[in-house]
């Protein structure tokens, strides 16, 4: 089957089946638009994309992936740094740019390719080798420099069939979000998913709840800081009833919002669980109950264990916190240029290591705690997972957002330090609460009140900055 399935196949000529924020195109158009592009980037070998929000940017990476071309997006906010990192470590050969922007180009020492979209082809192009590589996506950078991981068509081809089978995704879905087009959460599933499953797809632009309600979807796929403002704007909430499946990912999803949503929606937040480097292994699953705080079963193919600092086994008992390791069909090929993270990252016996730490109940539901470097805090000897105290803080009234990380402390190896952001809140009241719903020694000893937590581009806190600060 091609990559691009759906795209490469279809007949759908509805003038709206793929829209974004304004613009829209039918299957059939958005195939002839992306061959011309395909024609142009002939014979090249990577190709960076101005991964703005827009109709020019599918086309352009649509495009790339039906040349056999590598696509490397580039998000456009990124700093001149970021940038330009980006752009040599990929060594992409030209950058693809709407047409509209092409004159300037992007400032660099690079050709651009314009994305025009007065232009459409019906060259038919071979399908490339699965083993090639479809994309060099930079991971977010939450816990370093963001590095670049090397994904294969085969991988992201498993990876959206593994979906599929899920999420239950068909052509008759209607896919609804607003998620930025340079990760693997709104590129990979949020427009190389319909691409190859086919339905609708629409991207409304800005993630903004208002528009999510006036979207009429079936599928909606949202960060938690997204689904958290749909909460709270109980209209735009009640206007999903209709939906057939809300998905959450990229961080985890606090189990306030979980609940909210069931009771304003009637809908149980399928959520899952993934990296740039592993794409999507874990998920809920449409055809099952959801749980809130969990991430839910492995993706078909893929394995997953825990294990202790040594690399030992531990069990599966719903309780024991250990480093999740994955393997399976949607693993990257590995990071560009950096051979010693890649080294790193796998053990001898081919299993990534995810850096976080999870639990898996006996019937195979996953927990994801956090990441070990920041979110499994060592305190007087216990260990203690930030995301339990997040929850906590979150249900005292007036609190909007919680980061809790553990602060270097000399007695006790690392005390747990809660980072909030909230309307009239008095930090012992606060302690004393979380006191009461949390055993003793996971208590934060220490609340500071701050106008905002350092965040992404998807929503994620970036705990190094405030472990730092
Ligand atoms: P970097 O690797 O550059 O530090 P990053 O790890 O945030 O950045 P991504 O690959 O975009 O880059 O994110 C993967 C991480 O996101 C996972 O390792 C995990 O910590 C977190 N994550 C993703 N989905 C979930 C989820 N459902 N619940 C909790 N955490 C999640
Ligand atoms: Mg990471």
């Amino acid at each position: 089957m091609r990559l691009l399935h759906w795209l490469s196949e279809s007949t759908d000529e509805r003038p709206d089946a793929v829209r974004v924020d304004d613009r829209a195109v039918s299957w059939v158009e958005l195939r002839r638009l992306a061959t011309a592009v395909a024609d142009d980037l002939r014979g090249l070998d990577r190709v960076a994309v101005e991964a703005t929000t827009d109709l020019e940017t599918v086309v352009g990476v649509v495009g790339a992936l039906l040349a056999g071309t590598t696509v490397v997006p580039v998000p456009p906010d990124a700093g001149p740094m970021e940038r330009d990192h980006i752009l040599r470590d990929s060594a992409a050969e030209a950058l693809l740019v709407p047409a509209r922007d092409a004159p300037r180009g992007g400032g660099e020492a690079l050709p651009s390719v314009p994305v025009d979209l007065s232009r459409r082809a019906d060259t038919v192009h071979p399908e490339p080798d699965p083993a090639g590589t479809a994309l060099i996506l930079y991971t977010s950078g939450t816990t370093g420099a963001p590095k670049g991981a090397v994904l294969s068509r085969r991988a992201v081809a498993a990876c959206l069939d593994g979906l599929a089978d899920a999420w239950d995704w068909t052509p008759e879905d209607q896919l609804v979000h607003g998620l930025p087009l340079f990760h693997v959460h709104g590129l990979v599933l949020g427009v190389l998913g319909p691409a190859r499953l086919g339905g609708r797809l629409h991207h409304v632009g800005r993630p903004k709840p208002q528009r999510y309600a006036q979207a009429a979807g079936s599928l909606y796929f949202g960060v938690p800081t997204v689904w958290s403002r749909v909460a709270a704007d109980p209209d735009a909430a009640r206007a999903l009833r209709s939906a057939r499946l809300l998905v959450s990912g990229s961080a985890a999803l606090p189990a306030g919002v979980f609940a909210d949503l069931a009771a304003l929606t009637g809908h149980r937040v399928v959520e899952r669980y993934g990296m740039t480097e592993t794409l999507i292994t874990v998920s809920a699953r449409a055809d099952r109950p959801r749980r809130p705080g969990t991430v839910g079963l492995p993706l078909p193919g893929v394995r997953t264990r825990l294990v202790d600092e040594q690399g030992g086994p531990l069990p599966a008992d719903g309780t024991t916190m250990g480093e999740l390791q994955v393997c399976g069909p949607t693993l990257f090929d590995g990071y560009l240029h950096r051979p010693e993270a890649d080294a790193a990252s796998r053990t001898p016996d081919g299993w990534f290591r995810t850096g976080d730490v999870a639990t898996i109940d006996p019937d195979g539901w996953h927990r994801i705690v956090g990441r070990a470097a920041t979110d499994l805090i060592k305190s007087g000897g216990y260990r203690i997972g930030a995301g339990e105290v997040e929850d906590a803080l979150l249900a005292y009234p007036g609190v909007r957002e919680a980061a809790v990380v553990g602060v270097p402390h000399p007695d006790l190896g690392q005390q747990v330090t809660a980072y909030v952001v909230g309307d009239g809140v008095r930090e012992s009241e606060l302690i004393d609460f979380v006191a009461r719903q949390l055993s003793a020694h996971k208590r934060p000893r220490q609340v500071r009140l701050v106008d905002a937590l350092p965040r992404n581009a998807l929503g994620k806190v970036q705990k190094s900055r405030l472990v730092t600060d």
